[in-house]
């Protein structure tokens, strides 16, 4: 994520604040610029942004922003849809007469918002599937029954939909899962990028020269999948998984290696991302190299070569995780990186940037 300010005062604020605490000017996300700024007030409904690359005809706030609550993106003017660009993609909400559901959305739709500024910043294809419905992306967020016998909602993917369980928006309930599964990171924010994995998997690789060399990194997906899942529930995950996967639910099978590897490289784009904005330096951990080194920005134009990225990464996880430490904190990237799972997040960033080339 960048770092950003209010127009108006210079206060730095968050992506998802809606006012400036400071000067209290209404703030917006501007995805066709790609930053938060704040407002002013026009005609009617509309807004105007003071940067100079800001849309001339102004910006209406989401639908879901102005009745809601639940969203800080805005709408160029000329673009005649109610909903922002990631509201528009959500095709079912929990019912909100339900106590707390309100709460949950918002929380849901805040981590989908930071997954959607990470691919669109990689200039990855998010297209609706109102206009694609073969190839769109649309996210359901549903309520388990109340009636306990009826089968409850599982968080995935398929065919484009991503369905998450609204539960995972409550910290107790997820704790309790991720304590169930043994699993040292489980968050909203993760739940989608894992999520999104699959359906690029679907878009970028599945039928594309690139699977032999998915299928060599990554192992053949074409056994069963319901069998391999079965096994790693009875079974649990292979002695030597750390040696080769990035997480012990990637050892499922090779698309859960796949979407778990494509998680990692977002949390790792957006952690640098930040890093750079915010001009962290780093003294790289070798005896004898005194140079401070910029962190390189995953996002800028110019590509970077991924062994720069990972150069980076390893000892901004040891300050982060540090520093989480220092505050009583758990370790905010619980991961040991080792040598293939490497090779499989270079194949990710591959992926990703022949897509953006293309
Ligand atoms: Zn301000
Ligand atoms: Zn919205
Ligand atoms: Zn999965």
């Amino acid at each position: 994520m960048k770092v950003f300010r209010c127009d108006h005062c210079r206060q730095l604020v968050f992506f998802e604040n809606v006012r400036c605490v400071a000067c209290g000017h209404p703030l917006a996300y501007l995805p066709d610029i790609g930053v938060v700024g704040s407002l002013d007030p026009a005609e009617g409904n509309l807004f105007k942004s003071p940067l100079p690359r800001a849309a001339v005809g102004g910006y209406r706030l989401c639908a879901n922003y102005v009745t809601n609550d639940v969203c800080n993106w805005a709408i160029p003017a000329d673009d005649p849809a109610p909903l922002c660009r990631s509201c528009r993609i959500t095709t079912v909400i929990p019912d909100l007469d339900v106590p707390g559901h309100r709460e949950k959305w918002y929380k849901v739709e805040i981590a989908k918002r930071r997954l959607l500024y990470t691919l669109l910043a990689l200039k990855l294809p998010v297209v609706s599937k109102e206009n694609d419905p073969a190839h769109g992306i649309a996210f359901e967020f549903k309520a388990d029954p109340k009636d306990a016998d009826a089968p409850r909602v599982l968080t995935g993917h398929a065919d484009g939909v991503i369905t998450l369980n609204i539960a995972e928006a409550e910290d107790g309930e997820r704790g309790r899962v991720r304590a169930l599964f043994g699993e040292p990171y489980r968050t909203l924010v993760g739940h989608f990028r894992h999520e999104s994995g699959h359906y690029f998997w679907d878009r970028l690789v599945k039928g594309s020269p690139r699977l032999d060399a998915f299928r060599t990194l990554f192992g053949d997906e074409q056994p069963d999948y319901g069998e391999a899942l079965k096994r790693h529930h009875a079974a649990g995950p292979p002695a030597d998984w750390q040696q080769r996967f990035v997480s012990a639910y990637a050892s499922v099978h090779p698309w859960e290696d796949w979407a778990e590897t494509w998680a990692h490289y977002l949390h790792i784009v957006d952690s640098l991302e930040t890093a750079a904005a915010c001009g962290v330096r780093l003294r790289p951990p070798r005896p004898g190299d005194p140079a401070l080194r910029a962190i390189p920005d995953p996002l800028d134009e110019e590509f970077e070569p991924f062994d720069d990225l990972m150069e980076s990464w390893l000892p901004l996880t040891y300050m982060l995780n540090n520093l989480n430490r220092g505050l009583g904190l758990a370790d905010g990237y619980p991961f040991i990186l080792a040598g293939p799972a490497v090779e499989k997040l270079r194949f990710v960033h591959d992926t990703v940037w022949a897509a953006r080339a293309s």
